[in-house]
């Protein structure tokens, strides 16, 4: 397929959008309606940066009301646009309908490159965006919830949060207002590496269905396998060493935006990790051959590609040399309609993004819910768990007049924390939703899970019009 320039992210949307909406029960009007994104807000504010004003283009797009609050991230990138943000925010809609999350979509970006300023630059900017939202009403625990995506983390979370506080101190929800906090500023377990271990658990899935598996002419589980991954930042990295730690997967490559890095036996990912610490890249890894070319990690040899840093990665001009047979989508857009194109009439399987890297969303949706409960998940039922797991060794042992084997007491009287019950709502909801995906593609007869999983997130957000009607 031709691709002269690399389209818009909006543009990608729209085409997945109207692929899916051929297999969806429903009026054309609604289907335009919930296509188009329902609330822009788009600023300029100054703030003072080393003795100069500066004046920083900041955006928020509430994509659908359907449900409410929306919910989706704030990026900080320097080319960022409004078709960008209102593109990833529509992706949102359809990604909470998928995970059966209660929220619409949203997206908000500051257009600036973190690594240009000092930590108490980013402070003020991000608290003087975080007051322009306030102003028109774009944050509030019932309104529109933020979240990290890309250039952000849990550091600008807690500022975000603490702001709006300031801005409203009798709130008793206000931490609600936005997700990805640190521990200690009503954050969750687990939320940090929740994209990663959402992109894992959703491969583990797909290795649960021989059927899928065939298609890609690999065989098993995660053990084993070839992965290269694009991006070693919030999602990459957690994915990596997950996958690594706990699956046996072998990462063969690796890259960041200066540069990719291959070792066909396997990287030790601990020591990258150090690496990265110790000398700011991933470049010049002992061990590894360092290319100069950041892209090169997409056309590598490996059994998985992971592509987990940017938008746009796999085109009309790469999709053809890519050689890895199934692709799993931590980044957003990281493919053009294009590429994806040459990559299903090449027999390569892509788990899309909007399933893929559904995990950050779905555990922010269980620290929204913290908050609103106010107290820690498992605290109030943790000891009665382990009471009853105390007594049910003792009447094993009673019975079988033999001691309980120690490693397995331990687990069992550890008892259910924080963590572990993020993650097994993770998994849960991980699995569940790979499921409905795959119920439609039989059902629907979609040719990809792409397509059918926009027509899974397209028809609980038509059915959620539908019930709800038009007022007035
Ligand atoms: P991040 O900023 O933590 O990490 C992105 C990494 O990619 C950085 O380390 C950056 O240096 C690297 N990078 C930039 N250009 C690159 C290039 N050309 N080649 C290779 N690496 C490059 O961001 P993140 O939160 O990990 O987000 C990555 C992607 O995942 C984005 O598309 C984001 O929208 C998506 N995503 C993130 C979350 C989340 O919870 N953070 C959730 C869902 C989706």
């Amino acid at each position: 397929m031709a691709e002269t320039r690399t389209p818009s992210m909006l543009q990608v949307f729209n085409e997945h959008f109207n692929r899916a909406a051929r297999y969806v029960k429903a009026p054309a009007d609604l289907l335009e309606y919930i296509r188009s994104c329902h609330s822009i807000y788009s600023i300029t504010f100054p703030v003072r940066i080393r003795g100069e004003v500066q004046i920083f283009r900041a955006y928020r797009a509430e994509h659908s009301h359907h449900r409410i609050p929306t919910k989706g991230g704030i990026r900080f990138a320097p080319d960022v646009d409004l078709d960008e943000v209102a593109a990833l925010a529509a992706l949102m809609t359809l990604k909470c309908a998928i995970v059966n999350l209660p929220f619409g979509g949203a997206k908000g970006a500051i257009a600036l490159d973190p690594r240009a300023y000092e930590v108490d630059e980013l402070e003020r900017i991000t608290r003087r965006y975080t007051t322009e939202l306030v102003r028109k009403n774009f944050i509030g625990p019932a309104v529109d919830v933020p979240a990290p995506d890309m250039g952000t983390g849990e550091r600008e979370m807690a500022w975000i949060a603490d702001t709006y506080l300031m801005l409203h101190p009798n709130e008793l929800n206000s931490l609600a207002c936005v997700t990805g906090k640190p521990v200690g500023q009503g954050g969750i377990y687990g939320r940090t590496e929740a994209t990663g271990r959402g992109v894992q658990y959703a491969l583990r899935e797909f290795f649960r269905h021989p059927e899928l598996v065939k298609v890609t002419g690999l065989q098993g589980d995660l053990a084993g396998k070839r992965m290269v991954v694009q991006g070693f930042g919030n999602v990459g990295r957690h994915f990596a060493r997950l996958v690594h730690a706990e699956d046996g997967a072998v990462i063969v490559g690796l890259a960041e935006r200066d540069g990719t890095i291959y070792a066909p036996e396997g990287l030790d990912i601990q020591a990258v990790l150090q690496w990265r610490e110790t000398t700011g890249s991933l470049k010049g890894f002992p061990d590894a051959t360092t290319i100069d070319d950041a892209k090169a990690c997409l056309e590598l040899d490996c059994d998985i590609l992971v592509p987990a840093a940017l938008q746009n990665q796999i085109t009309a001009e790469n999709a053809g040399r890519i050689k890895a047979p199934l692709i799993a989508e931590g980044a957003n857009g990281p493919t053009t309609s294009a590429g994806d194109a040459i990559l299903r009439e090449r027999g390569k399987v892509i788990i899309p993004d909007i399933y893929a890297n559904a995990g950050g969303v779905t555990v922010s949706y269980f620290e929204w819910v913290k908050n609103l409960y106010h107290m820690r998940f498992g605290l109030m039922e943790k000891r009665i768990g382990i009471r009853t797991q105390r007594q049910m060794i003792a009447g094993i042992e009673a019975v079988t007049d033999r001691a309980f084997p120690t490693p397995i007491r331990d687990e069992m009287l550890h008892g259910v924390d924080e963590l572990a019950l993020v993650n097994s709502g993770l998994e849960e909801s991980m699995v569940e939703s790979f499921q409905e995906i795959l119920e439609i593609m039989h059902h629907n007869q979609t040719p990809d899970l792409r397509t059918a999983a926009f027509v899974c997130g397209l028809h609980k957000v038509v059915m959620a019009y539908q019930e709800l009607g038009i007022w007035p």
